[in-house]
């Protein structure tokens, strides 16, 4: 077990203190950290303390003045070879994400594959900052906008995506020329230092200013600290819905800016016109796909009345067939839930589930025996159930499908929308008006709406996030990149007059 932590150039006991390109802070106060594969302690790490807080922000200032003046292409072949080296060591870091945060090897993998994906994003595009050229209204003058980098980005990250969110803002945001300070989630921390591990060489060999890359382990008050700090312009925040109402007021009060990706409760629409067996594989890959704990996760299965016992049957079987236990062994389709609170919330949600009169057909349960001893593998389960329960409006981070009837297409939209969380949406349905209404204004309310793939699942390419209690944050692919931006408008006079806009004479 330990071989691939031993490749990361991790140890296992106290990381801390600085390398020269980041700093952990060291209060004394130990973090450990176990993994939800066999309860194991992992590592013991340092938490930031106040003063480990003011030296980060410090560095990080100072190393942004000289960051942003670097030309962009130089800022991304940093990145290049960031992504090289996490190319290098895909298979241990990816054994690490699975180890620490409970998901599948194939999804820690697939988690660095999109570490290294942005990457390359992000070094096309630090030849692409464009901003636009416009008309002026007087003769002789010349207008446009550029985009300059607005400082230190603060990321705060969930544990169910312990590496890939945090490259998603910081390649974009240091190509853009900031510096970036992230605190992860105080449940994967390791994953954390181990990624600054791996890049603290390039950062180095490349005389990136020490401070570029920072990081803080550390709980919500870490988190709070740096949603209130003025030095911190923009927070990019992902988690809960709780958490990003407490960030977005705290970001607000300052006038900050804050980037959102907060919690969903997403739905696949099955239509009689379906290709049956391409939907259960979506719903049930959707639904159980690291234990149900992805803002993406599919957690309700809204299908059409003349298919409904069909499609039942066959993801009762497919249920069947799943295989519960050590995620890095390849056989298994599930693993564990991060720890024992997450097993305590299932167990809530299922019971509130039967009080509003659920029937469950695939029964939760919390697994048991020398393979489940870290206590924190659960049953998938599934339960039909009415649209209009409350639990059906609430994000539970656990595999617990809701099953539930439409009759016609409009129905299905309405119960789809329904609730308010606005992540990711997916139609089945091989017929295309049912798609393309699905796709259309009176349609999905999501950020991301797809049709005949489910909701679990996107490309850097596309920019990602969602809409209501999920925040409006839009990050990773398309012009995500100008949340790390600030924008300027220019305006040139190369006449020899002044003449003001709008007509406006003023004779001295
Ligand atoms: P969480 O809200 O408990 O914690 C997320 C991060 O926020 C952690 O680093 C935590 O320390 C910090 N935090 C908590 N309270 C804070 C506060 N008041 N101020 C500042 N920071 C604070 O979430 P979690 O349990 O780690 O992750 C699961 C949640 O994240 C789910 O709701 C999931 O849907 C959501 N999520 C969303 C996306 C997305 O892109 N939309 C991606 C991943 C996870």
């Amino acid at each position: 077990m330990s071989n691939f932590i031993e490749k990361l150039r991790i140890s296992s006991v106290n990381q801390g203190v600085s390398t020269g390109q980041f700093y952990i802070g060291s209060s004394g106060a130990i973090l450990p950290s176990h993994s939800p594969v066999d309860g194991a302690l992992i590592a013991s790490v340092y938490l930031a303390d106040d003063n480990g807080y003011e030296t980060v922000v410090r560095k990080a200032n100072e190393a942004f003045l000289e960051w942003r003046t670097w030309p962009a292409p130089k800022r991304g072949d940093v990145v290049r070879q960031i992504g090289e080296k996490l190319r290098e060591f895909k298979e241990p870091l990816g054994k690490l994400v699975s180890y620490e945060m409970g998901k599948s090897l194939q999804e820690g993998l697939g988690e660095v594959q999109e570490m290294i994906d942005i990457c390359d994003f992000a070094v096309g595009l630090s030849r692409q900052l464009y901003g636009l050229t416009m008309h002026s209204e007087r003769p002789g003058h010349r207008m446009y906008e550029q985009w300059h980098p607005l400082g230190i980005t603060g990321i705060i990250s969930a544990f169910n995506f312990p590496v890939a969110v945090w490259s998603w803002n910081a390649m974009l945001s240091w190509v853009c020329g900031n510096a970036c300070i992230w605190k992860p989630s105080e449940k994967t921390p390791l994953c954390a230092i181990a990624c600054q591990n791996l890049i603290s060489d390039v950062l180095l060999q490349n005389n990136v200013p020490e401070g570029v890359s920072c990081i803080l382990i550390g709980d919500k008050y870490i988190g709070e600290k740096m949603s209130n700090d003025v030095r911190i312009p923009l927070i990019s925040a992902t988690g809960s819905t709780r958490m990003g109402k407490a960030v977005a007021s705290a970001v607000a009060s300052r006038l900050g800016k804050s980037l959102l990706e907060l919690g969903g409760n997403n739905a696949i629409i099955v239509s009689k016109d379906a290709d049956i067996d391409i939907a259960v594989i979506a719903s049930v890959f959707g639904a159980v796909g690291t234990a149900g704990q992805r803002c993406t996760s599919s957690r309700r299965l809204i299908v059409q009345e003349d298919i409904y016992d069909i499609f039942k049957d066959k993801l009762v079987n497919a249920y069947q067939q799943l295989r519960i236990g050590d995620p890095m062994n390849e056989e298994n389709h599930v693993g564990p839930l991060i720890d024992t609170d997450a097993v305590k919330n299932y167990l809530a949600a299922i019971e509130s589930c039967k009080k509003e009169g659920g029937n469950f057909i695939i029964e939760g349960a919390v697994l048991e025996g020398i393979e489940y001893k870290s206590g924190c593998y659960v049953k998938p389960c599934i339960a039909e159930v009415f649209a209009h329960y409350a639990i059906v409006h609430h994000e539970t981070f656990a595999p617990i499908l809701y099953l539930m009837k439409y009759k016609s297409i409009e129905e299905a939209i309405a119960i789809q929308n329904s609730v308010p969380q606005g992540l990711s949406s997916s139609v089945m349905t091989l017929n295309l008006r049912e798609a393309e209404l699905f796709l259309s204004v009176a349609g999905s309310d999501c950020g991301i709406a797809n049709v005949n793939i489910g909701t679990s699942g996107a490309e850097i390419g596309g920019a990602f996030g969602g809409e209501k209690e999920t925040g409006g944050g839009r990050e990773s692919g398309s012009d995500a990149w100008k949340n790390y931006m600030r924008r300027q408008t220019n305006t040139i006079n190369w006449s020899g007059t002044l003449p003001l806009a709008q007509g406006i004479t003023f004779n001295i």
